[in-house]
């Protein structure tokens, strides 16, 4: 079959909920995608942050292949054993105590949303706590990640959404601080504003924020669902600020390509009992197999070391792009996460790269956000820059 005619059948049964790109992609080979009709694309959005081992890492493959072979998915009405290790390895890295796996970003969001009602809940009994969220922020799409998620256009057709939230400024402790009352459990935001547009958060507002938490008994949600697994050199970015959250989500990178999500708690955070909460999928042997290697691979290859070499150089690039062309105003980021800021619509740009063999994507209308795989060398550096070029003009 030709790629239009995939293109076709795709449009023909799928709901139409995505603008996709002209391009049918088939498989992956080191930091390279490829399509249906033989074009490489050097890919630096690694499916959304997701890829971080690129597509040829063989023991994570093979890691996965055994596992199939062996045992796929039980229930959480057992125990499994790639469960287990996975838990350990996640609670091991991030200094948290206590993982519950699902199977996406959203669903991490649920649970953090629950856990940290719950804890309200067991202290006052009273049912009417407040959530304070960030605007411009992302967290998902379904109802409770979308009520805490800082974009009215996602939102309105959708309501009436979880009641109970409100949202301040991201960066402005002021407008966090004028959002607390008695009724607020808990406060939610990504380190790293992602779909945002690329927005670190000053040290200054996380401690900040960290401050009223705890003057407060409120809980300090965490997403690290695109910002967290190395992308910014540490494990979660957090680790960079030094401020610890009471409940983080991840998703995105945490399986490197198999669905899989968690919400990671302090033991004071712990609130979620037998009825409380279960998922089917969540952490079945399949996903948990990736997650455990991608720890164990991290670990032996130097992931982390390697994010500070290569985005030091990548930052450089960057920053010499906005010197040298005026369409870029700016960058923003931390690590292997990075905006390029335009005076103009960056999906112009995104699609000449796509012409120009070069995966890239958008994180708001003007901002060109590169996410690459975090096993990138200098080399693919200098080829994206250099692809990069060709698509501005
Ligand atoms: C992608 C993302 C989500 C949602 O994750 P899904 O797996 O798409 O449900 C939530 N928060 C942040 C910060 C994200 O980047």
């Amino acid at each position: 079959m030709s790629t239009n005619n995939y293109m076709e059948q795709a449009e023909a049964n799928l709901l139409h909920t995505y603008n996709r790109y002209q391009i049918v992609l088939e498989k992956g080979e080191d930091v390279y995608l490829f399509d249906t009709n033989g074009n490489k694309y050097l890919d630096f959005a690694a499916g959304i942050a997701v890829n971080s081992l690129g597509y040829s890492n063989q023991e994570y493959k093979d890691a996965l292949k055994e596992q199939i072979d062996r045992l796929m998915h039980v229930s959480n009405l057992y125990y499994n054993q790639p469960l287990a290790e996975a838990g350990e390895k996640l609670i091991k890295a991030s200094g948290l105590d206590k993982v519950f796996f699902t199977n996406s970003g959203t669903e991490a969001i649920e649970g953090a949303i629950k856990a940290a009602r719950k804890y309200a809940y067991d202290k006052d009994k009273k049912t009417d706590h407040e959530i304070i969220a960030m605007n411009h922020s992302f967290h998902g799409r379904s109802l409770g990640a979308l009520s805490v998620t800082g974009n009215p256009h996602y939102q309105e057709a959708f309501k009436p959404l979880i009641g109970g939230i409100s949202f301040a400024d991201f960066n402005d402790l002021e407008s966090v601080k004028a959002l607390i009352n008695d009724k607020t459990c808990a406060i939610i935001l990504e380190p790293i504003q992602g779909e945002g547009g690329i927005y670190p958060a000053t040290q200054e507002f996380l401690e900040g924020v960290r401050k009223l938490c705890d003057d407060n008994d409120i809980l300090l949600i965490f997403d690290e669902i695109q910002c967290g697994m190395g992308r910014t050199g540490t494990m979660f970015a957090w680790q960079g600020y030094g401020v610890k959250p009471d409940i983080m989500t991840c998703a995105k990178a945490l399986g490197c390509g198999v669905p899989v999500g968690a919400f990671v708690m302090n033991n004071k955070s712990a609130s979620l009992v037998p009825g409380d909460h279960g998922t089917t999928y969540g952490g079945n042997p399949l996903v948990c197999t990736a997650v455990s290697k991608v720890f164990d691979i991290y670990d032996k290859e130097g992931i982390l070391d390697h994010v500070k070499e290569v985005s030091e150089y990548l930052v450089q690039k960057l920053d010499m792009l906005v010197e040298k062309y005026e369409c870029i105003t700016q960058r923003r980021g931390a690590g292997l996460m990075q905006g390029l800021i335009l005076n103009k619509a960056a999906n112009p740009v995104i699609l000449k790269a796509l012409e120009n063999g070069l995966i890239l994507i958008t994180a708001g209308e003007n901002v060109i956000r590169i996410v690459p795989p975090l096993v990138i060398t200098k080399k693919h550096v200098d080829e994206m820059i250099g692809k990069l070029e060709k698509s501005l003009v």
